[in-house]
């Protein structure tokens, strides 16, 4: 059959501080496709390289065929590969599921000696307005160890995520400066996105980074993005259309995150 599927997008207000429409662009977080179908091995997009940076400067993803893990920062967008290299993503690269938003910090601050990654989180967590919203996260550190993880390019028929993450590669970094980006999500964002903090990483250098796991913080600068939008771009192509997405996959879905 011919593919005569094409892309169009809804636009799904999930907060807005007013209760009225969206101000501007720069206060949306713009989404292609939805974890649970990324979870189930929809590894191939419609969305450019190009056309994501049109939609945001800061944020993750992977690309397509699942070929590595995605760093947007400071409008640059970053390959980390399987073998742990990272490239800057040519603009006619595409992917099959990324998450991205014009940066602007509404809120910062200075952190000292954290442990952990889940300190980490309860610490930002602690200066949240609320935990019902979504925010965009950027974090500007040193680290005394930061670890991160990158996925092999897969091949059709594409397996799981959680079969694919068996045979991930693991970076670890001991005294590195670098950025997180990321995004801390509401638990109801669940089968669109993943709840809570999904975070990716990279150094200074732009040499080597990943989807962050585990890190211990020297010292770093949090900078909150309030987001009160969401754009959420729902692909049409067959293997979208066919992927189950009414199961509750959160069980797999922390295996594949941590
Ligand atoms: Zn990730």
């Amino acid at each position: 059959m011919e593919k005569v599927y094409r892309y169009f997008a809804i636009f799904l207000i999930i907060l807005s501080a007013q209760g009225c429409s969206l101000k501007q662009e720069r206060e949306v977080i713009y989404q292609t496709s939805v974890i649970g179908a990324l979870m189930q091995g929809v590894y191939d997009g419609e969305v450019s390289i190009a056309e994501l940076k049109q939609q945001g400067d800061l944020g993750l993803g992977t690309f397509n065929a699942l070929d590595g893990e995605m760093v947007v920062v400071d409008g640059r967008v970053f390959q980390v590969k399987y073998d742990g290299s990272v490239v800057e993503a040519a603009d006619s690269m595409k992917t099959p599921f990324a998450v991205v938003t014009f940066f602007d910090a509404d809120q910062t601050l200075e952190l000292v000696d954290v442990p952990d990654m889940n300190q980490l989180k309860v610490s930002i967590d602690q200066t949240l307005p609320t935990p019902n919203i979504l925010y965009a996260v950027r974090i500007d550190g040193d680290f005394e160890y930061v670890k991160t993880r990158s996925v092999p390019r897969q091949s059709p028929p594409y397996p799981a995520l959680t079969d694919v993450v068996k045979d991930q590669s693991i970076f670890e970094f001991h005294d590195v400066q670098g950025t997180i980006v990321g995004f801390r999500s509401p638990q109801y964002i669940k089968g669109i996105n993943v709840p809570a903090y999904h975070l990716h990483f990279i150094t200074d250098d732009r040499g080597a980074g990943g989807h962050l796991l585990e890190c211990k913080v020297k010292r770093a600068d949090v900078m909150l993005d309030i987001t009160p939008g969401l754009f959420l771009n729902i692909p049409q192509d067959r293997a979208f259309y066919e992927v189950p997405l009414g199961d509750d996959l959160q069980h797999q879905l922390e295996r594949v995150e941590k």
